[in-house]
């Protein structure tokens, strides 16, 4: 805005530059604690309205408000829609030439500028006053960024940390940038700043204020329920033929679908493509151009189905997703709400499917097991997907164990697949035996140990070439499980497995037994198993005319 009409009355830039009513929910409170000079860190789910609250206040204090984002991508997007609402914003980034930069540090300087996004990298060799340790740090001789010091000669009004949850080592988004984001409190004293999260738990918030330096934020926590989004989970048999199916009962629809790897990406694209779906993929290992392309039809066409990889999704801001799909297990709760957050920002009816399986759980604890860190590292990792298997495993309700993650207490929602069709359970301490028992045996008696295909073989009597072979039909506990199917097994080792009854070590995914899986032998322990069914809730239920 030109310096001459510039408002300066928060509801009036609401009104004038965004064309909105009213602030909604948190947003009036965080807006004039942040004009008054405050910090603060704002917890809020997807689509919610963060960007308000952090751009109504650069807008009404003197000088640029400084956003710190770690989505480069989408920070031209960002940028092109405030200049087109008559904002004064302008990035720097690694993409622009030398004669784009001076433009964008010109107008800082000369104080034309309402806002301006940078990467954290910009920041990053901030030097720390954070104690010893860190004066040894590989930065500290090259003195203050910057970047930073190219600010300081000019006025900030306020500095939004946006995705403050990359700060934490412990979550999925870890960014080592944002470690030295707390510097800029001593960098800039007297400007107000911002932390800002759609995902966070109560420790994740702890490491926000503490690593950001917020002690004297107010903080704004806003509930993280997302009422109109239905929880799906279901077993997963044919993960492509059951997402066929799903996708199939809404016609039209855009949605997202979630898988680990680049290759099944690739695949299942492929496949739902061939079956008709307008699917397109989306990984890190596709040329530019065309992640650029497949985004893009997803935006601004309807009734795209992207398949893609976590790369994905991050800041997109497309309202009408109608439905997330997981085809494989997310690494933590944190990420699964995420991800599942996507769906639905328009406030429609929408869903987040999951197909998981015992795969799924062998696969998560091999990644642990390979991944780079020390122990501890590890036990963290283990936990995080404890409590996703937990989720997935949950007899209660969904959303009720997804809130309570994030330490929020809820009534049943009567809006999840086991709201809606209670699971059943039956008591699978019988069998449970039966399997340990087994474990036990060819540890003892023959100092071997299998994955869960072998010992489900062993336990309903199949007489396989394998079994034959390794003399498995030999054992005392041969064929006495064989009033179970091969699936009811793989359940009863999934949820066994979920709630640390066994575990499943190396490569081929081998099980062992625990400390509590000792309980279970002796018969103290209660183990009751929730009944596998598969399309609950609808989930098959076409809508095709
Ligand atoms: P978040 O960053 O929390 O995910 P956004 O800031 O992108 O959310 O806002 C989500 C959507 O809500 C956007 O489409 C935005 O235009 C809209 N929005 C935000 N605040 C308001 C408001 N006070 N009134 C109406 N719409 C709003
Ligand atoms: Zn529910």
């Amino acid at each position: 805005m030109d310096a001459g009409q510039r408002v300066v009355d928060a509801r009036s830039v609401l009104h004038e530059v965004y064309g909105y009513d009213e602030f909604r929910g948190d947003q009036a409170a965080i807006v004039d604690h942040v004009i008054a000079g405050g910090d603060a860190v704002v917890l809020m789910p997807t689509g919610a309205g963060k960007s308000v609250t952090y751009q109504v206040p650069a807008l009404v204090r003197p000088g640029t408000g400084l956003v710190v984002s770690p989505l480069i991508a989408l920070m031209h997007d960002q940028v092109d829609a405030l200049v087109a609402n008559g904002v004064r914003a302008a990035y720097l980034n690694s993409t622009q030439s030398i004669d784009e930069r001076r433009a964008v540090d010109r107008a800082y300087l000369d104080g034309e500028l309402d806002l301006l996004y940078v990467a954290p990298e910009r920041l990053g060799t901030l030097r720390q006053a954070q104690g010893p340790n860190q004066a040894q740090g590989p930065n500290q001789a090259q003195g203050p960024n910057q970047t930073i010091a190219f600010l300081q000669r000019g006025e900030l009004s306020v500095i939004a940390i946006d995705e403050a949850h990359c700060v934490s080592q412990w979550g999925h988004d870890f960014r080592p940038d944002y470690l030295t984001l707390g510097g800029l409190a001593d960098a800039f004293p007297g400007v107000p700043r911002m932390a800002l999260t759609a995902t966070a738990t109560r420790e994740t918030h702890r490491e926000i204020t503490k690593r950001l330096r917020l002690p004297d934020a107010r903080h704004f926590v806003a509930s993280f329920d997302r009422p109109n989004i239905q929880y799906r989970i279901e077993p997963k048999v044919d993960a492509r033929r059951q997402l066929l199916a799903f996708i199939r009962s809404f016609p039209d629809a855009a949605g997202i679908v979630y898988a680990l790897s680049r290759k099944s990406v690739d695949q299942i694209a492929d496949y739902l493509a061939g079956q008709g779906i307008d699917a397109l993929p989306y990984h890190a290992g596709l040329p530019a151009e065309q992640r650029a392309a497949n985004q893009s039809r997803f935006l601004r066409e309807d009734g795209v189905v992207m398949v893609a990889t976590i790369a994905f999704g991050m800041g997109i801001d497309k309202p009408d997703v109608r439905f997330v799909a997981h085809v494989d297990l997310p690494k933590s709760v944190e990420g699964y709400y995420q991800e599942t957050g996507r769906a639905g920002r328009d406030g429609e009816p929408s869903i987040a499917w999951m197909a998981y399986g015992l795969g799924d759980v062998v696969q998560q604890r091999r990644l642990i097991e390979a991944s780079p860190g020390d122990r501890t590292f590890k036990t963290r990792l283990g936990q995080h997907l404890d409590a996703m298997l937990a989720l997935c495993e949950t007899v209660g309700c969904r959303r009720q164990n997804l809130l309570g993650y994030f330490g929020e207490v809820s009534e049943p929602c009567g809006n999840c697949d086991t709201c809606l069709t209670p699971p059943e359970t039956w008591d699978g301490l019988i069998p449970s035996q039966k399997l340990l028992s087994t474990i036990v045996r060819l540890q003892r008696e023959r100092g071997q140990s299998y994955g869960a295909g072998q010992l489900i073989d062993i336990l309903r009597g199949a007489s396989t070439e394998r079994v034959r072979q390794l003399n498995h039909d030999t054992l005392a506990t041969f064929g006495i499980g064989a009033d179970l199917s091969e699936q009811d097994w793989r359940s009863v080792v999934r949820q066994l497995l979920a709630r640390g009854f066994l575990v499943a070590r190396g490569e081929y995914g081998t099980l062992g037994l625990t400390d509590a899986s000792a309980g279970v032998l002796r018969g103290d322990a209660a183990v009751p198993l929730r009944r596998d069914v598969l399309g609950r809730a609808g989930a098959t239920r076409s809508r095709k005319p």
